[in-house]
């Protein structure tokens, strides 16, 4: 297992069948674990999930990851499933959830809503927060930056079915993660629809990531002042909503960043 000297530590760590997967340790003391080899959900700024969905981690895979953290000299406070792949995909998670939290180790992730047949098991789970990608407020939008998620129509649909369903400390479980990206959904439209987005769940925290460029990226975030702008726009609308704390601003802390170079087993069994 190697490690970066950074204040997050990415740590990269090979599976029994030749694959390797990343988690992050932030300087926060949350460890960022993996669900899956790869990721099916195709979001162009992401270089984690560019060559598609391998497999989803095993439950020992997901604990492999901690117990490598621990070997490595940390004592990660809290964990969350938010590096590679999609947690409402992956079986193994609902067990490791509650296997956590009679340790005592609290675990948020953060899902695109797919498959969306299991985001009401999953908001009823122990998890200390659920993170909603959405990254867009219009249609059109989503189906460019997140094209394997479910529909916004449909998210909404099911969230606000569920919603009378949750207890208040459920619901404020519940957040809403959004990238900003220059050009692409930063527009006073887009953020007008995101704002209608949000109206029925007025509990939730809105959160406005930004992007860590990988190499080769078209996307950017927008100007410091734009996102002060952005962020200024939902406070006086009197949402809870949250920008980026400085760990997830650190190189391979945001979202999307973790990539393994040689995660893809060559047919003759060596990695790539
Ligand atoms: S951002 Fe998350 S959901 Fe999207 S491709 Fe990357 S790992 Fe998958």
């Amino acid at each position: 297992m190697q490690c970066d000297t950074e204040e997050n530590r990415v740590l990269s760590i090979p599976l029994a069948d030749g694959h390797l997967v990343e988690a992050v340790s932030y300087g926060s003391g949350s460890l960022c674990l993996s669900v899956q080899v790869g990721c099916a959900m195709g979001c162009p700024f992401c270089a984690s999930g560019q060559k598609g969905l391998i497999r989803n981690l095993a439950a020992g895979e997901l604990v492999q990851q901690l117990t490598a953290a621990r070997a490595a000299g940390l004592s990660p406070a809290r964990l969350t499933l938010s590096g590679i792949g999609e947690p409402l995909a992956n079986p193994a998670v609902p067990q490791f959830l509650l296997d956590q939290q009679r340790r005592g180790l609290p675990v948020s992730l953060t899902s695109t809503g797919h498959p969306l047949a299991r985001l009401a098991e999953f908001c009823r789970l122990p998890h200390n927060g659920l993170m909603l990608s959405l990254h867009a407020g219009r249609q059109p939008t989503r189906e460019l930056l997140v094209p394997r998620a479910p529909q916004l129509a449909e998210l909404h649909r099911v969230l606000t079915a569920l919603w009378p369903t949750l207890s208040g400390n459920r619901r404020r479980k519940i957040g809403f993660n959004y990238l900003l990206l220059a050009g692409h959904n930063d527009s006073e439209e887009e953020l007008a629809a995101l704002r209608d987005f949000l109206g029925p769940f007025p509990e939730a925290t809105l959160h406005l990531l930004e992007l860590n460029p990988v190499a080769g990226s078209p996307f950017r975030s927008p100007q410091p002042e734009r996102i002060a702008e952005i962020h200024r726009f939902f406070q006086q609308l009197g949402a809870n909503v949250r920008r980026a704390n400085r760990w997830r601003r650190l190189r391979r802390g945001g979202c999307g960043t973790l990539v393994v170079d040689s995660w893809q087993k060559s047919p003759t069994g060596g990695t790539e």
